[in-house]
């Protein structure tokens, strides 16, 4: 079937509605009264008032589609052809309703038969937690082969204290051409981690709550909780290589060919930046027009590191001056069929990047230069990794987040010297801490310099937000 993204969307929520599911509006990415989360990063995580039994649906049946941000893919992002920072999560939820067999049989009505997505059922296999009987069961009882149903010991969602159980996760064979793994790969087999066997979406049984002491203990009301990955949907449908070569980020490519005046799909490396560009241009539209800002900690340093990396992938291209703003009306046009808001607002979330953009753009030359010489230099000496302190002036002194540095230097197979840019970032903390006394004692009450140059909290938060969200 040749189908949009947008009608894919609409297939799903189309599907669980005719089950008798309410359809949730895509909630905020900024999580409501949930300290533990910096973004939503899954469908759940918008729902947890519903499981912790705090709200009652009027409904027990839910469906949406979620956009969703996860920092510890930003890495990945170009890298794989399926990791995105933002993406939307399809999901369907029982409160305490329906379980497993139900939630199995849904899940396969909706993949195979021929008046939704109708995908041959020889392409997909179900990976399965070993000791869950009845997944196994039901999966056979829709007509799944036996060696289409894999056991996987890490199929188990738990996150400490509170509810937990097993999954099934459902994977798309994309075949051979898709493949860029050799038959040996120890990850080539459905459940790897990998490119031919796609995870498409994961169905979570929520039936034990995880108690204090350690112990499982069954729920008394077991929730379903799903979440399946639109874009890798789309690329599926629209047979694309990667999810990039669909209907949601072709735009922001071609755009960019336009600004670089480069071609996509002729050089891996120059790809790479293409897809970052696209894949960032999304994440920052969406998470400006839904409040946040770029600042130097939490959110707004997500938002910061995104623009950077954008901006940096853009000279890696070639484009000179300031041209991610121009993307957000791009997005907002790609987008406009479930998120007509983003549109609407395009304005203004192109004068908060522009002004981000153009701050840095002020730097980055000088910048580049020195991280050129600097990895130059490292080559030179035969040494593997950048001076700490130069590092830390590339921070300090160019607004270089060190994870750009850190990526910049990898591609050229250099590392950076971490212990000596602590140090470094130590004594600096050690300086704003003495400033900040000194101003105390005149009196003057300074927040500005509190935290400006203090080390994003980036990584507390993203393992934070990995267990929370116990993503694999
Ligand atoms: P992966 O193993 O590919 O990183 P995951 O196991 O971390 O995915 P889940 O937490 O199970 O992902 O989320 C449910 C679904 O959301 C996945 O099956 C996938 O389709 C989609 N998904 C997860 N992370 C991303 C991402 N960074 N970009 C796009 N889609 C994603
Ligand atoms: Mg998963
Ligand atoms: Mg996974
Ligand atoms: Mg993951």
């Amino acid at each position: 079937k040749q189908l949009s993204s947008s009608e894919i969307r609409q297939m799903y929520l189309d599907f669980f509605k005719s089950k008798g599911h309410t359809v949730e509006p895509s909630a905020s990415l900024i999580p409501v009264d949930d300290p533990s989360l910096l973004w939503i990063n899954s469908g759940v995580a918008t729902m947890k008032k519903y499981f912790n039994g705090s709200v009652v649906p009027k409904n027990p049946r839910l469906t949406s589609s979620q956009k969703s941000i996860r920092t510890n893919d930003i890495e990945n992002v170009g890298k794989t052809a399926r990791h995105h920072t933002l993406f939307e999560m399809l999901g369907n939820f029982s409160v305490g309703d329906y379980f497993k067999e139900d939630a199995i049989k849904f899940a396969w009505e909706l993949l195979t038969s021929d008046d939704w997505f109708g995908w041959d059922p020889d392409k997909l296999y179900m990976t399965v937690y070993p000791k869950d009987a009845d997944a196994k069961k039901f999966w056979r009882q829709v007509g799944v082969a036996e060696d289409h149903i894999v056991e996987a010991e890490d199929n188990f969602w738990d996150i400490g204290e509170g509810p937990s159980g097993p999954d099934t996760e459902i994977f798309y064979d994309r075949g051979e051409t898709f493949n860029n793994l050799s038959a040996d790969d120890p990850e080539n087999y459905p459940g790897g981690e990998n490119e031919r066997w796609l995870e498409v979406w994961n169905i979570v049984f929520s039936q034990f709550n995880h108690e204090p002491d350690g112990s499982y203990k069954p729920l008394p009301r077991k929730n379903i909780d799903t979440g399946m990955g639109l874009e890798r949907v789309v690329s599926i449908f629209q047979n694309a290589k990667t999810n990039f070569e669909t209907d949601l980020f072709l735009p922001m490519i071609h755009q960019t060919e336009a600004f670089s005046g480069q071609k996509y799909n002729t050089d891996p490396k120059l790809d790479v930046s293409f897809k970052v560009i696209a894949d960032h241009s999304r994440a920052i539209t969406f998470a400006i027009g839904d409040g946040a800002l770029p600042s130097n900690e939490g959110r707004g340093y997500v938002i910061r590191r995104l623009i950077r990396r954008a901006v940096v992938n853009g000279q890696k291209l070639g484009i000179d001056g300031g041209f991610l703003y121009k993307l957000v009306p791009v997005v907002g046009e790609a987008m406009k069929a479930y998120y007509p808001e983003v549109l609407k607002n395009s304005d203004y979330i192109a004068e908060v990047v522009k002004s981000e953009e153009d701050r840095f753009n002020e730097t980055l030359t000088d910048g580049l230069t020195l991280l050129n010489e600097l990895i130059a230099e490292t080559k030179k000496g035969q040494q593997k990794e950048i001076d700490g302190a130069e590092a830390f002036k590339l921070y300090d002194t160019y607004g270089f987040p060190v994870e750009l540095t850190r990526e910049y230097a990898a591609d050229e197979g250099i590392a950076v010297d971490e212990a000596g840019f602590e140090a470094e970032m130590q004594k600096q903390r050690d300086r704003a801490r003495s400033a900040r006394k000194d101003e105390n004692a005149m009196g003057v009450q300074s927040d500005l310099l509190i935290g400006i140059k203090t080390p994003s909290e980036y990584v507390g938060y993203t393992q934070l937000h990995v267990e929370a969200a116990r993503v694999t």
